[in-house]
């Protein structure tokens, strides 16, 4: 019995890189005969031809696993989708605009049979992506983990190979908000990290702009540290203690000195001051009350519109 590997690739709007995904995918299956491979593509709601041109693919490679989801939910969501759908011994999130280079997956595999249950491709080199986008991932990382039980490993991303049993325990978790980075650390497992280099995207541009991008950021502190949250009790703290020791002195210097009317300016700045933390206070109150409000709707994570599927991809040509 060969050892079967699933690939789960996310689409949105990859019109154009379709193609040169699967033949990509291809050759590397055909150079490692010794596995059967399975590729499930999840259409995350693209507006342009991708669907279409999965279809087609579908036609030139038909061991390919077609979802399309009924509108965009979002890359973690299609990355659940595929993954409910994976039936692989080992399992491969990849992403579909070709930076995730499928060739690595030969020493992926070759870790995952040395006994690793995840093994994780971090990318020695940021060169694609500009100053700040480097410095605010670094920030990132840097904050999460110092205030997170869980560690998430810098430079990692949704690229690695993950053993059935991690495959499983991912499938456990039953969060609606899926910050798939942080889940992917929360389970565990023996780890291994092999080096690559991230590509150039194909086609297209990336759908990940600064907005989602802190979106996401909060997304992932929000998720798995309470630490925003319990900041507030010190903070308080230490302005009541402020507050009282200033109290004091002008009670004390009231008395001593009699009434001194003038005030304005720092009656003004206190309130302000205070206002201005109480609101910061509410907002991040509000981020978390948001998120549970979300999460006990108990919605699906995503929704199925069509669905072709059936053997594997190196079997069927
Ligand atoms: N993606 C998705 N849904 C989205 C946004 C992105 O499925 O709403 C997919 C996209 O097709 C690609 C992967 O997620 O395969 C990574 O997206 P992108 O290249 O835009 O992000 P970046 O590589 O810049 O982080
Ligand atoms: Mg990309």
């Amino acid at each position: 019995m060969k050892k079967r590997v699933s690939l789960v690739a996310p689409f949105y709007n990859e019109s154009g890189n379709v193609l040169e995904f699967f033949r990509r995918i291809a050759a590397v299956a055909d150079s490692m005969p010794q596995y059967e491979f399975e590729v499930i593509a999840v259409n995350d709601g693209s507006r342009d031809q991708t669907w279409a041109e999965l279809l087609e693919a579908r036609t030139r490679f038909p061991g390919v696993h077609l979802v399309d989801l009924s509108r965009n939910f979002g890359k973690e969501a299609a990355l659940t989708a595929g993954l409910d759908r994976a039936h692989g011994d080992a399992v491969v999130p990849i992403d579909s605009d070709l930076q995730h280079p499928p060739e690595v997956l030969e020493q992926m595999l070759a870790q995952w049979e040395l006994g690793a249950e995840v093994v994780l491709a971090q990318r020695t080199d940021r060169v694609t992506d500009g100053k700040l986008q480097k410095l605010s991932a670094t920030s990132f990382y840097r904050f999460h983990n110092r205030i997170s039980n869980i560690q998430v490993p810098m430079d990692v991303g949704d690229f690695r190979l993950m053993d059935r049993r991690v495959v499983e325990a991912l499938r456990q978790m039953p969060e609606n908000h899926r910050f798939m980075k942080g889940l992917f650390a929360w389970v565990g497992f023996r780890t291994v990290t092999v080096p690559y280099i991230h590509s150039n995207r194909g086609a297209g541009t990336s759908s990940f702009n600064f907005w989602k991008l802190w979106n996401l950021a909060l997304e992932g502190i929000t998720s798995f540290s309470t630490a925003p949250l319990k900041i507030w009790t010190y903070l308080g703290l230490g302005v009541s203690a402020l507050a009282l020791l200033y109290a004091t002195i002008i009670v004390l210097k009231t008395i001593v000195s009699g009434v001194d009317v003038p005030g304005y300016a720092s009656l003004m700045a206190g309130i302000m001051f205070i206002g201005g933390v109480q609101l910061i206070g509410i907002g991040v109150l509000g981020e978390y009350v948001g998120r549970i409000y979300h999460e006990v709707k108990r919605r699906p994570v995503y929704l199925v519109r069509e669905e072709h599927c059936n053997e594997r991809i190196n079997d069927a040509r």
